[in-house]
C-alpha cells in the first residue's frame, strides 16, 4: 500500500474524575476564603467599628496561607481565591450602597460555581480543536440523578421500585447511546483523516485513585473510544500509538521543553518562561503527538503496549519510557 503523507493527530481524554476532585477542592477553598474574609470583616466592624478593604483582606489571605492549619490554601491556584475576595468586596459595595442585603456566608449547597469552570470538552486535538461532550449530557445527568433519588425512596420488592429501576436503566442507556454515537463519529473521522493517531493512555494508578461514578463512566467511554480506534486503524491500515499517562504532557512546554513545576488543574492557560502561551490541553496534545511520533521513529521494537490494562504493564511502561526519551525539543 502506498505510503501516505504522514499527518498525525492526537487527542487526549479529560481525566474527568480527577479533575472534578481538584476543582471541588478549589471551590472548597474559595468558599472557605470568602467565608473567613466575611467573618473577619464582620468582626472588625462589630467589635472595632473598622472597615476592612479589599487590599487588607488580600493581605489577610497571604497571612492565612502561612499558618499551619490553612497552609493548604497555597496548594490551589491563587486566582480563584483572589476572585472570591473581589466578589466579597462587590457584595459589601452593594450593601453600603443599599442595593443589596448584608453579604451571606457561602454554603456548599448554594455555590454551584463548577457549572462555568469550562471543563466541557471531552477530547482535545493537537490542532487546537476541542471535541465537546454530547450536548444533552448535562441534562441527562440531572435526569439520572433524579431517577436515582426516586429509586432510593421506593420500598424494596414493590412494583414501584421495579418501575423506578427500569427508569434509571433507560436514562443510563440513553447517556451511553449518545456517548457511543459521538465516539463512533469521532473515531471514524480521526482514522480517515490521519495516517498515525497518537492517544494518551489511562494508567492503572489513575483507575484506582478515584472510584466515583463520573470517573468510572469516563474510563468506560475512554476504553470504548480506544477500542474503536484500534479496530478502525486496523481496517484502514493506520497506525495507533498509545502514550503512557505518566508522561508529563500538561506541564511540559511544547515550544522549549521546560517542565513547569506547578500547574493546578483549574489553570487552563499558562505562559512558559520562554514566553510561549499555552492552552493547557492543546499543549498537552502537542506533546503527546511528539512523544508518539518519537515512538514510531524508533521502529517496531519500542511500539508501546496494546494491552497494558490487562497484561505486562510494567514492561510496557519501560518501553514507553525509552520511546519518549527521544522527543525532540526544538
Ligand atoms: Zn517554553
Amino acid at each position: 500500500m502506498a505510503r501516505q503523507v504522514r499527518r498525525a493527530f492526537k487527542y487526549r481524554f479529560h481525566p474527568t474524575g480527577e479533575q472534578a476532585a481538584e476543582l471541588s477542592r478549589t471551590f472548597g477553598c474559595v468558599r472557605l476564603v470568602y467565608n473567613k474574609a466575611l467573618e473577619e470583616r464582620t468582626r472588625a466592624w462589630n467589635v472595632e467599628r473598622r472597615r476592612i478593604s479589599y487590599a487588607q483582606s488580600s493581605a489577610l489571605l497571604t497571612q492565612w496561607k502561612k499558618t499551619e492549619e490553612l497552609a493548604f490554601l497555597a496548594e490551589v491556584s491563587c486566582v480563584p481565591l483572589q476572585q472570591a475576595l473581589r466578589h466579597l468586596q462587590t457584595a459589601f459595595t452593594n450593601f453600603f450602597a443599599k442595593r443589596a442585603r448584608y453579604p451571606r456566608y457561602k454554603s456548599r449547597k448554594r455555590s454551584r460555581a463548577s457549572a462555568d469552570a469550562g471543563i466541557t470538552s471531552l477530547v482535545t486535538l493537537s490542532t487546537g480543536e476541542k471535541v465537546a461532550n454530547p450536548r444533552q449530557e448535562r441534562r441527562d445527568r440531572a435526569r439520572l440523578a433524579k431517577a436515582q433519588r426516586e429509586l432510593a425512596r421506593k420500598a424494596p420488592g414493590s412494583a414501584n421500585r421495579d418501575k423506578a429501576r427500569r427508569k434509571v436503566a433507560r436514562v443510563h442507556a440513553r447517556i451511553a447511546d449518545r456517548r457511543r454515537d459521538l465516539l463512533h463519529k469521532l473515531s471514524t473521522r480521526l482514522v480517515r483523516e490521519n495516517q498515525t493517531v497518537v492517544i494518551e493512555d489511562l494508567t492503572v494508578g489513575n483507575l484506582l485513585k478515584n472510584r466515583t461514578l463520573a470517573r468510572a463512566i469516563s474510563d468506560a467511554a475512554w476504553r470504548e473510544l480506544r477500542s474503536m480506534l484500534e479496530y478502525k486503524c486496523a481496517w484502514y491500515g493506520r497506525e495507533l500509538v498509545v502514550v503512557d499517562r505518566w508522561f508529563p504532557s500538561s506541564k511540559l512546554c511544547a515550544a522549549c521543553g521546560t517542565i513547569c513545576t506547578k500547574l493546578p488543574l483549574d489553570v487552563r492557560e499558562w505562559t512558559c518562561e520562554c514566553g510561549a502561551m499555552h492552552d493547557r490541553d492543546v499543549n498537552a496534545a502537542r506533546n503527546i503527538l511528539a512523544a508518539g511520533l518519537a515512538v514510531t521513529a524508533c521502529g517496531d521494537g519500542v511500539r508501546p503496549q496494546r494491552d497494558t490494562s490487562r497484561t505486562g504493564h510494567s514492561s510496557a511502561k519501560q518501553e514507553t519510557q525509552r520511546a519518549t526519551a527521544g522527543i525532540p525539543h526544538p
